[in-house]
């Protein structure tokens, strides 16, 4: 279980994919990528190990300068291509790790709503809880901060959005996320190791902390919208 995530200038999935190599320690029984090209997104998933992603890659590539990537470890919903990440619904594609653990309820509610499910997971219902804010807030970032402030458990999530391009929006309650500095270039993922062969220049994100990455810089604030102050530490180890 771990998560990448990339937007800059450079092709942003041979960086994801290496950045998921190296979270191969922490385990995953499958793998998967979006990226957001000229307001289109693009999910390839697989399961299995990442050579079974890579090779999905190979037969059809996806391109765009911004996209997360996932390593899952099952915990709602067996291991299957179907139920890996990334999830979709209306726009919004999200990588998640952790549990919600009041999905059921939400999923009936959204499901009232008119939402259909394409998967088993717990994951899927942060996709079209967002979406559903999204379609009343127009708004990704209210959409997302209202859709994480009615989930309970655990989550690190990065999520992309359509109607949004060039916004990356990362938060974390109970599963470890980091920020990475480059120059003109963001990433985020589970763990240090998964960026340090691009930056060494670091920001750990606290529980209930949420980033917007956009136009090169990153925001940081709390789920109710306050804006925060984050230093970054520079990380001496070597990859
Ligand atoms: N609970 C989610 C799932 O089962 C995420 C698991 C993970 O952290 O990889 O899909």
């Amino acid at each position: 279980c771990g998560i990448v995530g990339y937007i800059g200038a450079q092709d942003a999935t041979p960086i994801i994919i290496d950045g998921l190599r190296r979270l191969e320690y922490r385990g995953y029984d499958s793998a998967g990528i979006a990226t957001l090209d000229g307001g289109k997104i693009d999910i390839r998933r697989a399961q299995g190990k990442l050579v079974n992603l890579e090779k999905l890659l190979g037969e059809k590539p996806v391109s765009g300068s911004c996209g997360i990537g996932h390593t899952r470890w099952a915990t709602h919903g067996r291991p299957s291509e179907i139920n890996a990440h990334p999830h979709y619904a209306g726009g919004i594609v999200v990588v998640h790790n952790g549990i919600i653990e009041n999905y059921l309820a939400l999923k009936e509610r959204l499901r009232s709503q008119g939402h259909r499910f394409t998967s088993e997971t717990d994951t899927e219902i942060i996709a079209h809880l967002i979406e559903e804010h999204h379609k009343q807030t127009r708004d990704f970032e209210a959409a997302v901060r209202r859709a994480l402030g009615e989930v309970r458990g655990a989550y690190a999530v990065a999520i992309l959005c359509e109607q949004e391009p060039g916004k990356l929006i990362a938060a974390k309650l109970g599963s470890p996320l980091v920020v990475g500095k480059g120059r003109g270039e963001s990433f985020v993922a589970s763990d240090i190791p998964a960026m340090l062969s691009h930056t060494r220049e670091m920001i750990f994100l606290e529980d209930g902390e949420m980033v917007v990455f956009e136009n090169g810089a990153m925001r940081f604030s709390n789920l109710a919208g306050t804006p925060l102050e984050k230093a970054a530490k520079t990380i001496d180890w070597s990859p």
